[in-house]
């Protein structure tokens, strides 16, 4: 079997590394904050790697998921030394399409391939190995990491070349904030106007307004009060940044793609850095003085 690097513990690397220990690869971990590869090791019987370096030597194949692209960046030009030639580094970050094609240009020159993979499905989406993923690069490189990828993922999909998986990734959470923020601009509304927010939901959810915020996020996060932290909204201003930027590099007249991200950037200034994306909602409410229930 291939062996396995995994670089970035967060909330939802820990849930696919998780997997592909399961699937029995042998695995090496490593993250920033040491304690947490280091729990982690010990939880699935890893091997925890001090620095990026050795987490990539001897390995077949090595994921990052990390916040952004720069991170990416940034922790592979350190650890480049160790990887073996004919290694494939995978991606999984939802990265911005010019910096992943940097990065595999720079690790292409030791003949180590590329694949931008960002994933879809959240934190229980990777628990379960349900998660979609959408690829970037070569053929080749895509078909030799993916019983890999198959350890936390569903649906497959090869997009295009490098960048092409961070670019349908972007648009696709554009697309996320921009049915949040509108399921939550109706639903105040219609709390003012005396419905509640469940009879709204009903009909909705039964009707050609429903999204995958009005089917699952509100009934589960927004009509509980719950709002667990699984994706951070300042991760959700990046993507949706990244896809307001590639429709301008584009030409691209996109004005709903820039609000969804002005309005991100709002709420994260408003919320912090580790409020969950669907708390962004919250902004709506103390703006109109209401909460949805
Ligand atoms: P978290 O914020 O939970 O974790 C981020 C991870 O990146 C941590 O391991 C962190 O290390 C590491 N990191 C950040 N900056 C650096 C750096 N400069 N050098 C080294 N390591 C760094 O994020 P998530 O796990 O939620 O997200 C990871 C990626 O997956 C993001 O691109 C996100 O957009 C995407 N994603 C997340 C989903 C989710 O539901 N959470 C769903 C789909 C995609 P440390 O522990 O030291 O802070």
């Amino acid at each position: 079997m291939q062996s396995v690097a995994f670089l970035g513990l967060g909330a939802i690397g820990r849930p696919m590394a998780r997997r592909i220990a399961g699937a029995g690869f042998p695995l090496a971990v490593w993250n920033r904050t040491g304690e947490r590869a280091a729990t982690f090791a010990r939880e699935v019987r890893a091997r925890h790697a001090a620095t990026a370096t050795d987490a990539v030597k001897d390995a077949d194949v090595v994921v990052t998921c990390l916040s952004t692209s720069a991170d990416v960046e940034e922790v592979i030009a350190g650890a480049l030394s160790g990887f073996a030639s004919g290694a494939t580094l995978l991606d999984c970050t939802s990265g911005d399409p010019a910096t992943s094609r940097r990065i595999a240009e720079r690790v292409g020159a030791k003949q180590v391939g590329f694949v931008d993979a960002p994933v879809s499905g959240g934190v229980r989406g990777a628990e379960d190995g349900t998660l979609t993923v959408m690829c970037g690069g070569d053929a080749r490189h895509l078909e030799r990491v993916r019983p890999v990828i198959e350890a936390f993922g569903k649906k497959i999909v090869h997009c295009g070349p490098v960048g092409a998986g961070d670019a349908v990734k972007a648009m696709n959470q554009a697309l996320l904030a921009l049915t949040i923020w509108g399921t939550g601009e109706a639903l105040v509304a219609l709390a003012k106007s005396g419905v509640s927010a469940q009879v709204a939901l009903e009909v909705i959810n039964a009707s050609s307004g429903r999204s995958n915020a009005s089917m699952n996020l509100f009934p589960e996060r927004v009509l509980t009060r719950a709002f667990p932290r699984t994706f951070r909204l300042a991760l959700l201003d990046k993507d949706a940044r990244i896809a307001a930027q590639i429709a301008r590099d584009e030409r691209v007249p996109a004005p709903l793609t820039q609000l969804a991200a002005d309005l991100c950037t709002l709420s994260r200034k408003a919320l912090g850095e580790d409020a969950d994306h669907v708390e962004a909602v919250k902004v709506i409410e103390q703006w109109a003085g209401a909460e949805i229930r």
